[in-house]
């Protein structure tokens, strides 16, 4: 077991490496992303669909359903969801280290452009929490952390409003949602999520931000929205980081 001093030395001493492209990272080169490679993340700008998050083609404007989200008539149980960017590219690759790399650095651009977001879109008076997607606890203990939360974390300071990452918990353990087709993917997580009953009367008539990395058809947030309104919650709104289709059609 290697201690945080030890692990710092060897920083010192080792070269770090770009997790996207591989380039060797300067010293005056902060964080685990060279800034070549974070210039060619694609972003969501002015055309998206607020209903599921999904960027549109360029002059398409702001919409309130799309192709993406049609099967979601009644939406995902949230008011609204925006998403940093599509699931490719540099984001993807993001996405990649923090969740399955163990890179924990790389939640720090990714939840810089989920803060960004958050206030371009005007959200961050709209609601009172933030609240992550919560992993199974075995699922944490391997990997060591939670991803949502590590991004929720700083969103959660830079709106100045409480990050509750202990009001949502998953009642079971359930398969991996890349694995899975989009029906699949839906009975696997309903009913999955469930309110900590200690922490009910926090959430009654409160609208809170749910967070997550990466969103496919949408089951996982529509599960934790029904969780969060079954104990009260007067809205529920979604920020992820990348928009994702695939498999969502299978
Ligand atoms: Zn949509």
């Amino acid at each position: 077991m290697i201690g945080a001093l030890a692990m710092g030395l060897l920083d010192l001493l080792l070269p770090r490496h770009c997790v996207v492209s591989g380039r060797p990272l300067a010293n005056d080169e902060p964080g685990c992303v060279a800034p070549e490679v974070l210039r060619q993340a694609k972003l969501t700008a002015g055309d998206y669909c607020s209903r599921c998050g999904a960027r549109q083609g360029e002059g398409i404007g702001a919409i309130h359903g799309c192709g993406r989200c049609e099967e979601f008539k009644e939406g995902f149980g949230t008011r609204e969801v925006c998403a940093v960017g599509d699931y490719e590219g540099v984001l993807q690759s993001l996405c990649l280290a923090l969740k399955f790399g163990g890179e924990r650095a790389a939640a720090a651009p990714l939840s810089h452009y989920l803060i960004q977001l958050v206030f371009d879109r005007g959200l961050a008076d709209k609601v009172d929490a933030v609240v992550p997607v919560p992993l199974h606890p075995l699922r944490q203990y391997q990997r060591g952390y939670n991803q949502a939360e590590l991004l929720a974390r700083p969103l959660a300071r830079a709106l100045s409003k409480p990050l509750w990452n202990d009001v949502l918990r998953r009642r079971r353990r359930t398969k991996a949602q890349s694995e899975l087709s989009a029906a699949q993917r839906r009975s696997n997580v309903e009913d999955a999520f469930e309110v900590r009953p200690r922490r009910a009367a926090r959430v009654e008539g409160r609208s809170l931000l749910v967070v997550d990395d990466v969103m496919t058809t949408g089951a996982t947030l529509a599960a934790c929205a029904k969780a969060l309104k079954r104990a009260g919650a007067k809205a529920v709104l979604g920020a992820v980081i990348a928009r994702s289709t695939v498999g969502a059609d299978t």
